[in-house]
């Protein structure tokens, strides 16, 4: 089994997609980012002490997670729906930018109508599935202030060096009125952020920060506090409390919340 997995990662993304499709179709339940009905959602995440340790929510095996298909996980579904709710993605035209594109969402924005999409991502090799790729770096992005009405950037400031730099230039390409879905892995023990942005010793990462290329581990509050440094009103939402229902429905997470960033209203 191993070797054919080994030798399927050769394959392009979409091939891949496809033959995933082929073996994890059946009837359980829906995933509405690929729009494939799978048997089961898969378990998903874990593996380093330190996440059970710290309590990290968005790091902590989860069972009955993620979709076997297009790989989407809790995370990907609440970030969807906030998107669809409170974003006006599918109702209004948008122009999204998505930060190291996970392709669960992105075949979920492709089927919605009025978004400008934009995809972005230090190594954008690493995404040829995705049209119109383009390389940047976080902390020097290639866009005009005010460019998106919405921006979504999932797990990836806990790799970033210089989060402080990110959090300035997304909040400067983010127009009047927009919405930035900003999240990472949260340590919810309440010990606050742990980082080191210089460390580079992979060994190290995963074990003090729970991956090899983290340089972080983010109290909640402490990265609510410097989306606020950076200029953004930042809240915390909570699928749950709007619509239990709903939450209960796709699978999220009870203990996952997503910071919302926007420019305060003048
Ligand atoms: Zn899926």
């Amino acid at each position: 089994m191993a070797h054919i997995r080994q030798l399927t990662t050769l394959l392009p993304q979409p091939v891949r997609f496809g033959l995933r499709r082929l073996a994890f179709r059946g009837s359980g339940v829906d995933c509405p980012l690929c729009g494939t009905e799978v048997r089961s959602l898969a378990g998903h995440g874990g593996g380093a002490e330190v996440l059970d340790r710290r309590r990290v929510v968005g790091g902590m095996r989860r069972e009955n997670d993620r979709c076997p298909v297009c790989h989407g996980a809790d995370r990907t579904r609440m970030m969807m729906l906030y998107l669809e709710r409170h974003a006006g993605v599918g109702t209004r035209p948008v122009r999204l930018l998505h930060v190291a594109p996970d392709f669960g969402l992105y075949l979920w924005l492709k089927r919605q109508n009025g978004v400008d999409y934009t995809a972005t991502d230090l190594d954008a090799a690493r995404y040829r599935h995705i049209d119109g790729i383009e390389t940047a770096d976080l902390t020097r992005l290639p866009f005009a202030d005010a460019a998106f009405d919405a921006i979504v950037c999932s797990h990836v400031l806990e790799h970033v060096p210089d989060d402080r730099a990110a959090f300035a230039e997304l909040a400067r390409v983010l127009a009047p009125g927009g919405h930035a879905l900003l999240l990472t892995p949260f340590a919810l023990d309440g010990k606050g952020t742990d980082e080191d942005p210089g460390l580079d010793d992979p060994a190290e990462q995963d074990r003090r920060f729970g991956q090899w290329d983290h340089v972080r581990i983010y109290d909640r509050d402490d990265f609510l506090a410097r989306m606020s440094a950076a200029g953004l009103a930042a809240t915390l939402w909570d699928p749950f409390e709007e619509d239990a229902d709903t939450a209960r429905a796709l699978h999220l997470n009870p203990e996952e919340r997503l910071p919302i960033g926007q420019l305060p209203s003048a």
